[in-house]
């Protein structure tokens, strides 16, 4: 890659993250569609200009507004086998509670110290909270204004491959192998949109998210993830006739949570433990809900967690033979680590690679949670994810350093080089 020289990297992705930030795109918990928001359709629009801008061809969405397109390879000499690559980013910002609409900072040559998001209403980020900000002296910073997030989860990855499409275009001497974008809806309520992908449309050989924080980090183990509701019915009487009559749910949602582990929970678990996390109970005299989600690293512990509940409600179901109870469980997504084959594990071999020549130390992190690839993995492409740059996800204390955002970017541009690399 030594034709590349002063590709103003830092000023092409702060460009293009300013115009993308601009388009409220917070999707919504409980929505009943897909996509939850309108923002999401405004930006996925807005997207489809860009890479009609870039040369992209298939440029479609579909009516979840999943967008998708394709780069056709351009090999010089007859070079074959050389791998389909996906890069998936999510459209959506999440609703911590914080304003939509975000309005960016930029913090120009860092010199250490608190940093100043809003004079007026006294929003600082600061060094004793955030002493990793003491790592980025120097550097320009993008922060939100302290009443929003400030988007860098997911609109980096956004900006970062959207650069890359905009180098490769103008540098004709570059190669590459078929190239495949995906730009999906809703990802922070549940991965909803990765599975409206059309997979018909995404030939990949496997794919990257570009979903992780710190600079170097590498994620390609992330939790299995289950979710699970006990409903049960109970008798409800008169308190003047209710003796040996009445069956009280809530006592029994009491009896069932009992027989789960106290200390498999997610307030005493950490690293690559799993847990089950009873996360809502919903009652009255007549009626009861527990909600649990079902998580582990591990996909035998994750089927015996999910055994032990059915145990569980056997157990209850003898002592409470006359309330009604069932349960429902449903597996979410996947472990990206189950979806490794000897033939796709070169893509995180790649990641690897990449990082090396780059000279940027890799971070690899069992991730206590999910991205858009467990569940793409799932669908038996394996996608693996690395580092926007930023820092404070789904905080008002998101920042962003413009020399990791460089870095990220890099990446991508060498992932899609060692790809097409003659060994
Ligand atoms: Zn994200």
């Amino acid at each position: 890659m030594c034709v590349l020289r002063d590709l103003n990297l830092q000023k092409r992705l702060k460009e293009r993250f300013f115009r993308y930030v601009a388009v409220e795109s917070q999707s919504r918990e409980g929505a009943d569609e897909v996509p939850s928001s309108p923002g999401q359709w405004t930006l996925a629009r807005l997207l489809m200009c860009d890479l009609e801008a870039l040369g992209l061809q298939g440029i479609a969405i579909n009516e979840h507004c999943v967008v998708q397109a394709h780069l056709p390879a351009r090999l010089h000499g007859s070079r074959k086998n050389v791998p389909s690559i996906g890069f998936v980013c999510h459209l959506d910002t999440v609703d911590v509670g914080l304003s939509p609409e975000i309005k960016p900072v930029l913090i120009r040559n860092y010199q250490g110290g608190d940093i100043c998001q809003n004079r007026e209403k006294h929003l600082y980020i600061s060094v004793k909270e955030h002493p990793e900000l003491m790592d980025y002296i120097g550097e320009d910073i993008i922060v939100s204004d302290g009443t929003s997030v400030l988007g860098a989860d997911n609109k980096a990855a956004i900006a970062n491959v959207m650069t890359v499409l905009e180098i490769l275009r103008e540098y004709p001497e570059l190669e590459h192998g078929d190239l495949y974008v995906a730009f999906v809806p809703d990802e922070e309520i549940g991965l909803l949109g990765s599975r409206e992908i059309d997979f018909d449309k995404f030939p990949v050989d496997y794919a990257y998210t570009i979903d992780s924080c710190a600079l170097g980090e590498v994620v390609y183990e992330t939790f299995n993830a289950a979710s699970a509701e006990l409903r049960i019915r109970g008798i409800s009487a008169h308190p003047m006739s209710s003796k040996n009559t009445l069956v009280n749910p809530v006592m029994v949602a009491v009896d069932f949570i009992n027989l789960l582990n106290r200390a498999e929970t997610p307030e005493h678990t950490e690293g690559r433990e799993g847990y089950i996390w009873v996360t809502g109970v919903r009652a009255d005299m007549l009626n009861c809900t527990v909600s649990l989600n079902i998580r582990d690293h591990d996909r035998r512990a994750y089927e015996a967690r999910k055994k032990y509940l059915e145990e569980a409600l056997k157990i209850t179901k003898l002592r409470h033979p006359k309330a009604e109870i069932e349960l429902e469980i449903h597996d979410v997504y996947g472990n990206i680590a189950d979806a490794v084959t000897p033939e796709n594990r070169k893509c995180i071999d790649y990641l690897y690679r990449a990082l090396e020549e780059l000279q940027i130390p890799a971070k690899t992190i069992a991730m206590r949670g999910g991205t858009d690839g467990s569940y793409i993995s799932t669908r038996g492409i394996l996608t693996p994810n690395y580092f926007t740059g930023a820092h404070n996800f789904h905080s008002r204390c998101e920042f962003w350093p413009m020399g990791s955002a460089e870095k990220s970017c890099l990446t991508t541009l060498k992932l899609i080089e060692l790809a097409a690399r003659k060994d």
